[in-house]
């Protein structure tokens, strides 16, 4: 029995601002009120600082091979960061390798995660490789609380399906509630572009961005939707990068078809002349679908403020840079991963709500609210309420965040954000009202973390 009360904050949610004390018994949140009195273990004064629904991160790789490679973060500390970023639950991706069943993927990522994470976690099942049985075994992983699969458009050698096969998923989704998601880039058209770039002698980071151009994730957007809309299933879009992406959600959205998405942190805040850089620097930043341009980045801001996109994840997928020298001769080769799972909070709060760019309820919905919502998880996560779990990051408005690779928590030994320099520090954050982190630094126990059953959609 553990009673803690939190006098003075200012509670930011998806719908309100407003001060008041928390008062929270055994990891959940029993009263909000005016100058609670009741007897507790620990009255915490947080005056002065914004509380807000810990961040949900739907979109994260951990322990996961990729390529010829596997993530350097595991579950341990790629929780650890993201907990001292404010996070207190993710979803990452159980990826099914080729001849793999489904059932036994999702117990693979069970046995990567058990013990080890240190916040709540859930699974996505990314499906790459049909088999007689799988639509059943699907509806298997479903009732084991895995209410969304991923499939890929892209990398036809190893992960992409073809239109039929995606049409098939569709279905199952539809069937079993269970909400797909889609990584929309034209797999087969950026091969044939950068084995040209090869050809050619163009070999460097930069031909990455080079293969990938605008178009070839607008198209597939679209046909997902087409076939979403044959399939009659809700469709979720991983991970948008482009204007025209961000424009066909709104079209959909203006015909009320059930399509939502996504973007990411690297998208809205960093620009595509990293890849120009000397010294195979660029590699750091190759990531899918590549970083694009200012004209993108504020079409992605103006879609999270219209709602056409309605979550910010971090598709944190990290390497470190000896293991993108894996393609020093040859750019496809390189891992396609960004790290990013820590600093997602922090700079949506600076380069959103103190840049003037999203008002403070828009960013606890995209990072928080709407993610729990859109995967079955709300109101138990994403929101402060009587009867929610008491997970909450304080952010000190006066505090200043540094990013650097040598004081952040994740595993990589570079950062996109290097010396990046904020408004805003995250100082406390508490999961099931257990505080884990104090000025920044993690405080929880090891793999204190509980897996999530996910409702359907
Ligand atoms: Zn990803």
């Amino acid at each position: 029995m553990s009673k803690v009360i939190l006098k003075g904050g200012t509670i930011w949610t998806a719908d309100s601002v407003y001060v008041a004390d928390i008062f929270i018994q055994d990891g959940i949140i029993k009263t909000i009120g005016q100058d609670i009195q009741y007897q507790a273990d620990e009255v915490i004064d947080l005056a002065g600082k914004i509380v807000m629904p810990g961040g949900v991160d739907v979109h994260t790789h951990l322990d996961a091979p990729v390529g010829e490679t596997t993530t350097i973060d595991d579950f341990a500390s790629g929780t650890v960061a993201a907990a001292c970023g404010g996070t207190t639950t993710i979803v990452d991706f159980a990826t099914q390798q080729k001849n793999q069943g489904l059932v036994e993927t999702v117990e693979m990522w069970h046995e990567k995660a058990a013990d080890k994470a240190v916040i709540d976690y859930g699974f996505h099942i990314s499906v790459t490789d049909l088999y007689e049985g799988s639509m059943t075994d699907l509806g298997k992983v479903v009732d084991s609380g895995v209410t969304s699969f991923k499939i890929f458009m892209d990398y036809p050698d190893t992960l992409m399906l073809d239109d039929g096969e995606i049409f098939r998923v569709l279905q199952a989704g539809g069937r079993y509630g269970a909400k797909v998601c889609v990584h929309a880039s034209n797999g087969k058209v950026i091969d044939r572009i950068a084995e040209d770039l090869v050809y050619q002698g163009k070999t460097g980071p930069e031909g990455h961005l080079l293969s990938r151009p605008p178009a070839t994730e607008v198209e597939a957007v679209n046909r997902a939707i087409a076939i979403s809309r044959m399939a009659d299933a809700p469709l979720y879009f991983v991970h948008l990068s482009t204007e025209g992406a961000a424009y066909a959600l709104a079209e959909a959205k203006d015909h009320e078809w059930p399509v939502d998405g996504e973007t990411c942190t690297h998208y809205l805040t960093l620009d595509k002349e990293l890849y120009f850089k000397p010294d195979f620097e660029g590699a750091k930043a190759v990531l899918t679908p590549p970083l694009a341009g200012e004209k993108d980045r504020d079409a992605l801001w103006k879609g999270l403020r219209t709602g056409s996109l309605s979550i910010v994840s971090s598709d944190h997928c990290p390497f470190c840079f000896e293991q993108k020298k894996i393609g020093i001769d040859d750019f496809r080769r390189i891992p396609n991963g960004g790290s990013g799972i820590e600093h997602r909070i922090q700079l949506m709060y600076a380069d959103g709500v103190v840049a003037g760019r999203l008002t403070p309820q828009q960013f606890v919905d995209i990072v928080s609210t709407a993610p729990a919502k859109a995967f079955g998880m709300y109101p138990q996560k994403g929101q402060i309420a009587i009867g929610s779990d008491a997970d909450i990051t304080v952010i000190d408005p006066d505090g200043v965040t540094k990013i650097s690779a040598e004081t952040h928590n994740m595993r990589t030994d570079y950062s996109l954000w290097e010396g990046w320099e904020r408004a805003g520090r995250i100082v406390r954050v508490f999961s099931r009202g257990e505080e884990i982190v104090r000025d920044g630094v993690y405080v929880g126990a090891a793999g204190r973390g509980s897996y999530l059953k996910r409702r359907t959609i």
